[in-house]
């Protein structure tokens, strides 16, 4: 599996992109940097988009998107996510008041874009991997997702603060190469995290303490622009040679 970071933060700035993780070219992980990253031709590749939750920084590019694939594929973009996620999606974004529903554009038979809720905690096979959503801790309904293909699996956490049943599922899964974990404030504003759902470095290592690492190599992502240069300090302070805090552009190999 090829993940190429497209956006990695918890916020927009000039150099700092929402989350969104491009695998083998063709499945995205949220949606946040898709339309300000890629070219059209390489956008027009994207068959599935798997979204953790509904907050805005996630999934932004959905709509931005699917005007750029009217009448260039021909099949829909498939965005899956759990039922209050797509829920979410329905209602409040391709409403035809915040966005056109192009899930019956150009025509009712030819969309766009078509929507996939997904059952969590069950795995569905898509693009050849078993990729199963697992209940996180947020403000929202939040799922992380571990992948598996052949020879490796990752595992995303989504947005979350402490939370226990997706490092169960994670220590169950074998061949695990990398999990991709959220760091949004530093510890300085664990109160702040506390409450909206997410992780500082303190607590990501209190989380680190449930995973049975096996050798996975720890990717940090979602920081939030305004304080990345204090997180980044904590981080490099604590010396660990397995933690890595993504950047744009990034490309990992498992
Ligand atoms: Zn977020
Ligand atoms: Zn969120």
């Amino acid at each position: 599996m090829k993940v190429r970071v497209l956006g990695c933060h918890g916020g927009e700035l000039p150099g700092h992109k929402t989350t969104c993780f491009l695998l083998d070219e063709t499945l995205c992980i949220d949606a946040g940097a898709i339309t300000s990253t890629l070219e059209l031709d390489e956008i027009l590749r994207i068959d599935d988009i798997f979204l953790t939750h509904s907050h805005f920084d996630h999934v932004k590019d959905v709509p931005l998107m699917t005007d750029l694939l009217v009448g260039k594929r021909h099949k829909p973009v498939v965005v899956h996510g759990a039922p209050e996620t797509m829920e979410a999606m329905d209602k409040d974004v391709f409403n035809n008041r915040v966005w056109p529903d192009f899930r019956v554009i150009p025509t009712k038979e030819d969309p766009v874009v078509a929507f996939d809720a997904i059952p969590v905690r069950k795995p569905v096979i898509c693009q050849g991997h078993k990729i199963r959503a697992i209940p996180v801790r947020h403000p929202v309904h939040s799922v992380g997702y571990i992948i598996e293909s052949d020879r490796s699996a990752i595992a995303f956490s989504g947005d979350t603060g402490p939370t226990d049943e997706l490092w169960r599922e994670i220590n169950a899964t074998p061949n695990v190469k990398a999990v991709f974990v959220e760091l949004s404030f530093p510890s300085s504003q664990q109160w702040l995290a506390d409450v909206s759902g997410h992780l500082t470095p303190r607590t990501v290592m209190s989380e680190l303490d449930k995973l049975d690492r096996r050798g996975a190599r720890i990717y940090l992502y979602h920081l939030k622009p305004s304080t990345v240069s204090e997180v980044k300090a904590e981080i490099a302070a604590l010396e660990r040679d397995y933690l890595q805090i993504c950047e744009l552009e990034d490309v990992y190999t498992f």
